[in-house]
């Protein structure tokens, strides 16, 4: 195909055709759509695009498109791919090229400058992971056009000096999504707004998952890194409608010190080239310095392979429709008074979908003609920060997984995810001594000496955040994301920082499969599954699927010369119960223990199915999160509808979770039947009478989990006898819910962007972000924690782990006289909680309860107060989660009743 183009155009140019001659068989835009790209209250739909992508792959020798597979909802990914003709036919050439240097090893420096001359930077462009910001990916379909038919020497020179991979939706469910219900609702009352989740399970956290790889979207991009190996990254974005135009490279502190330098000069580089680009046409507006920051790799796995994260912010419209200052169209948007990260004002009081479209436009033309300009620079940095990873020879210079793990799944899954992100990982064949640790053989080795040592070493780390204030022994400079993401204390796995090179005997795994454990021969009692694997629950729920009774041992116990834990797998044997825990046992490494006699212990009959419902709320991302994991578990869970508020919950549920976000304002009213139509009506509230019924029915025999903030909506609907102990803030940033559909600008974070005097900046911090006073300040880490492994929410669990902690509270029990408190787990009383992150007002926290069971007339309650189920990351404590669903509709049982297993 793509030879015969080339041919092709050869032969025409042979001919002495003029080059336009080519050009006109591709429709301008206007033509293809219908509309000028960018017109008010004019989107072009997402099938449309991909038709206007084919057709330029058809018609242009500059151009390919392929579909690299389906999101979420079984749209195509696509991938367009622009360059000059001759650097398509060579592409594999040129992909080899990006292969070497990025693993520079055995390569001199002759022959990396020699290969940095042959090769093309590879800029990696996408638009619309958050798909509210609609302008971008029409943006898109005009520089695609002009790359496709132009014939300045401008283009000729990016077209030869740069191969442009196109992704035109990072999220194209949702583009869909918010694109068709806009036209939908065109001429109604209703709101163009999508009132739901734009991904499926993320919503607007679909670009914090960099390094969790949850989604099948996140998977996709990944693919074209590994595959592609890019040069740069660029992912665009909108934020807010006042204040700045465009937000551009470079931004400010804190970086994490694992972004090698070239990385952050190569975003000022780009950054600057934007803004004098976007200046030289009076575009004004535009921003630098400010806001984002180089810490949380969750937004920006590019940084940690070799490549600058190019972010643009522009200013958002209403959707499709202008944004006009509602203080007078003549009047600013927002302060616009010029300083030097902000030398143009934007001094109109209108900002339209052009206005987008021509920003976005300009600044990737700046972009692509600066990485043309410098094309070998840019290969030649790209080997350098390769090198230097590849050649580090400095503490710390590993990081050892031993094999000797309480949960084989979880240690699988950090292997897997790091082994996904590029790291390389080895196996020891016998075992050895490191740091003064001795280790079994099959224990796992990251060396930080290797192409993707920064991605290891940060994912792997302690957090170090520095103490950023706005003066000294002032507020807190809120940071733009988390500030921990250690990934062994997330998922529950030891793993250890070695300061000395490690020699052992190693071997480079080329995958990563769970360990194998085999199934012990049939017994004679039942089979045993200790409690501190996650992979007992999916076998639990395979098994309640399949009619198997299931036990849980209420003590520890000895069998076979084994101990195993309270909260202990009890299973009698049969052949589903076997194949069910060997299928689970051979994904996961589950080890599975049988026994020949009952063991003397006490415990629980679980119910023959648990009936687990979700509060999904409209737009709560916690509780798409948790519907993925929810499915990940097998749990075949029920998102709640105001509707089932007709009947009697009982028929339907045991347990009903609330994830974060849920308040009661979200229970009670939900979304507005005046602005959202009936499809939207399992989204209504249920009302005060659905409210009381709630309560109710946890009196009555029902569990209710709550997390994080949710847990004041648990207390204020039975009265929990807990109070929090830490200030309540006035104000957060990046509330759990995607209210504001659009990035930071608007909301707290945004604070940095409008003040413009000292005065202005104080007056800032009384009315909005934290309060000057405020002792207490955590904006996403891991804590120390100590939990009570004997209570049955804590099953499993160690007798400390960190947990994650993200603007939530922590609580004190108080007296009551009808329910029943335990604390399942608190904070030490210790001077230094961090275990990884930032935390100020450690004092507030200390021996306060976070997960805390209640048991309510014949119901229960368990609330777990810092969020244990962040955006699906935090593995290590999902056990407190399922524990509290499967151990509320449970009954106990003697051990003689035990012993029977019936
Ligand atoms: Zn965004």
């Amino acid at each position: 195909m793509h030879s015969t183009r080339l041919i092709l155009s050869v032969l025409v140019l042979w001919l002495g055709l003029a080059p336009a001659a080519v050009a006109q068989e591709i429709p301008h835009p206007t033509d293809f759509f219908g509309f000028e790209i960018g017109t008010d209250g004019e989107l072009a739909r997402y099938p449309k695009i991909l038709e206007y992508l084919q057709l330029l792959a058809d018609r242009s020798g500059r151009v390919e498109y392929e579909e690299r597979g389906t999101t979420t909802l079984g749209n195509p990914y696509v991938l367009t791919t622009i360059s000059s003709p001759g650097n398509l036919a060579r592409m594999d050439r040129l992909v080899e090229i990006n292969h070497r240097l990025n693993d520079p090893r055995g390569l001199s420096n002759a022959d990396a400058m020699a290969l940095a001359r042959e090769g093309v930077p590879f800029y990696f462009l996408y638009a619309t992971i958050h798909s509210t910001e609609v302008g971008n990916t029409q943006t898109i379909i005009t520089i695609a056009h002009r790359l496709a038919v132009d014939e300045s020497p401008e283009i000729a020179e990016i077209l030869d000096n740069v191969v442009l991979l196109v992704v035109p939706s990072q999220n194209p469910d949702g583009q869909v999504l918010v694109v068709d219900h806009w036209y939908e609702t065109q001429g109604t009352a209703y709101s163009r707004t999508y009132p739901d989740l734009y991904h499926h399970y993320a919503g607007h956290d679909d670009n914090r998952d960099w390094f969790m790889f949850t989604q099948k979207e996140t998977r996709l991009a990944l693919d074209i890194h590994r595959e592609l190996k890019p040069q740069v990254t660029h992912d665009m974005h909108q934020m807010g409608s006042t204040g700045a135009r465009i937000f551009v490279p470079p931004f400010q502190d804190p970086h994490d010190p694992n972004i090698h330098p070239l990385l952050i000069e190569g975003q000022a580089q780009i950054g600057t080239a934007m803004a004098a680009a976007l200046i030289a046409e009076g575009k004004g507006g535009v921003v630098s310095h400010q806001q984002y920051d180089l810490w949380a790799p969750a937004r920006q796995y590019m940084l940690y392979h070799g490549q600058p994260r190019i972010l643009t912010e522009i200013a958002s419209a209403r959707l499709a429709d202008p944004f006009v200052n509602p203080a007078g169209a003549d009047l600013p948007l927002g302060p616009q008074q010029a300083r030097l990260n902000f030398p143009l004002p934007y001094n109109r009081g209108t900002w339209r979908l052009g206005d987008i479209v021509d920003y976005g436009f300009t600044a990737v033309f700046a972009a692509l003609g600066q990485v043309a300009k410098y094309r070998t620079t840019w290969m030649e940095n790209y080997y350098r920060v390769h090198r230097d990873w590849v050649d580090r020879d400095e503490a710390p210079y590993a990081f050892i997984v031993s094999a000797d793990q309480r949960d084989p799944f979880e240690t699988y899954e950090l292997l897997e995810l790091l082994h996904t992100g590029e790291v390389e990982i080895h196996q020891a064949r016998r075992p050895f001594t490191a740091g003064g640790e001795h280790y079994p053989a099959g224990s796992w080795v990251i060396q930080l000496a290797q192409p993707a040592g920064a991605f290891a070493k940060t994912m792997l780390e302690q957090q170090v955040y520095p103490d950023l204030r706005y003066y000294p022994g002032g507020p807190p400079i809120p940071p733009y994301d988390v500030t921990a993401q250690t990934l062994g204390m997330l998922m529950g796995v030891d793993v250890d920082q070695i300061d000395e090179p490690v020699l052992a005997d190693l071997e480079l795994l080329n995958e990563i499969t769970p360990r194998h454990m085999p199934m012990p021969p049939a017994p004679g009692w039942g089979y045993l599954v200790g409690p501190e694997s996650n992979a007992a629950f999916l076998a639990a729920a395979r098994l309640q699927r399949a009619g198997v009774p299931l036990y849980r041992a209420s003590d520890g116990f000895e069998s076979n010369g084994r101990a195993y834990a309270p909260g202990t797998w009890l299973v009698p044997p049969s052949r589903d119960a076997a194949e069910i825990l060997e299928g689970v046992s051979r994904d996961t490494g589950l080890v599975v223990g049988g026994a020949d006699e009952a063991p003397d212990v006490a415990g629980f009959r679980l119910r023959a199915q648990t009936r687990v419902g979700l509060w999904r709320a409209a737009n709560n991302m916690p509780g798409g999160w948790m519907r993925w994991l929810f499915e990940q578990y097998e749990l075949g869970h029920i998102e709640i509808s105001s509707l089932d508020f007709d009947g009697d919950l009982s028929d339907k549920y045991d347990v009903i979770v609330l994830p974060a976000g849920t308040t009661r304002s979200r229970i009670v009213s939900g979304l507005d039947p005046e602005r959202h139509d009936e499809i939207w009506r399992w989204a209504y509230g249920v009302g005060d009478t659905g409210w009381r019924k709630l309560a109710q029915w946890v009196r009555d025999g029902g569990t209710l989990v709550a997390l994080g903030n949710a847990v004041s909506t648990a207390r204020e609907l039975l009265d929990l006898p807990i109070e929090p102990v830490l200030p309540e803030r006035r104000s957060r940033p990046g509330a759990a819910t995607q209210d504001s559909p659009r990035d930071a600008g608007t909301d707290t974070a945004g604070l940095r962007e409008t003040f413009q005097s000292p005065a202005q900046l104080l007056a800032a911090l009384r009315d909005r972000v934290v309060e000057p006073t405020s002792l207490f300040y955590c904006p996403g880490s891991l804590l120390k924690q100590e939990f009570n492994p004997n209570h049955p929410i804590a099953y499993g669990m160690p007798e400390r782990w960190p947990v994650f902690f993200r603007f939530d509270q922590a609580y004190r029990l108080t007296p009551s006289f009808d329910i029943v408190a335990e604390t399942v787990s608190r904070y030490p009383d210790e001077a230094d909680l961090v275990a990884s992150g930032w935390l100020l007002g450690n004092d507030l926290l200390r021996n306060q309860a976070n997960v805390v069971a209640f048991t309510v007339g014949n119901g229960s309650v368990v609330t777990l107060g810092s969020q244990l189920a962040f955006r699906t990351q935090t593995r290590g404590t999902f056990k407190l989660l399922f524990n509290a669903i499967f151990q509320g509709p449970t009954e106990t049982v003697s051990a003689r009743e035990l012993a029977r297993l019936d």
